[in-house]
């Protein structure tokens, strides 16, 4: 028997897939490979579809695009237009004020954290889970054991002001912080 994707749902799951590849193109990771930057927005679905069993399109989708408004020149119009508001304004919550310094945007974070709107959420989460990851696996080149670890000091304090966090994706991320350099 044939097992059918929902048609509308999977098309913008694409779409979302193409344009964030697009858009990031040109970027690359900081680990020592220099890996393309979309395996970065990838490895967030993964953990939210694949390994927590998250498939609300709108929350897949924001995390496809999550870093296309902070790190790329995808205005938040765009993500309207070609997305819609709601998946555009979840992009929105994750992304950091990039006219703050970086010291103040990490405090925002924190700060912002307990706000975050219940389909954001697991995009955040989703984000610490991925990065920490990666410091403990193929951390940016020349960053020493402290700067590792305050790394993982930092992604903990946002994640314990995240309200309700899914249990799914919270074990997810105590089993990698247990791995704290
Ligand atoms: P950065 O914000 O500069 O880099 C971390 C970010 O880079 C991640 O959040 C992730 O963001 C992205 N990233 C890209 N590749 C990787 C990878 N392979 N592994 C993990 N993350 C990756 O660093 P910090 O978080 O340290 O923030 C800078 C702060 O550190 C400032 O406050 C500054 O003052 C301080 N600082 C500390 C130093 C120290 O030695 N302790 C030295 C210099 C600065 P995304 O998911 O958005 O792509
Ligand atoms: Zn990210």
């Amino acid at each position: 028997m044939s097992k059918e994707l929902d048609r509308e749902a999977f098309s913008n799951f694409v779409r979302a897939l193409a344009f964030a590849s697009r858009k990031h193109s040109q970027q690359r990771r900081k680990d020592a490979d220099a890996s393309p930057y979309i395996n970065h927005p990838i490895a967030l679905v993964s953990i939210l579809a694949v390994e927590a069993g998250i498939n609300d399109c709108d929350t897949l989708c924001a995390a496809l695009l999550h870093d296309t408004i902070e790190d790329t020149d995808t205005s938040v119009e765009e993500l309207v237009e070609a997305f819609g508001g709601p998946v555009a304004s979840l992009v929105q919550e994750v992304t950091d004020d990039k006219r703050l310094p970086k010291a103040e945007r990490k405090l925002r974070q924190v700060e912002h954290a307990a706000h975050l709107s219940p389909k954001a959420r697991p995009v955040k989460l989703a984000d610490k889970i991925a990065n920490l990851r990666d410091v403990a696996d193929s951390p940016p080149v020349n960053w020493p054991l402290a700067r590792r670890q305050e790394y993982f000091d930092w992604a903990k304090q946002v994640v314990d002001k995240i309200p309700d966090p899914p249990a799914g994706l919270l074990s997810l991320f105590m089993a990698i912080y247990g791995r704290r350099p």
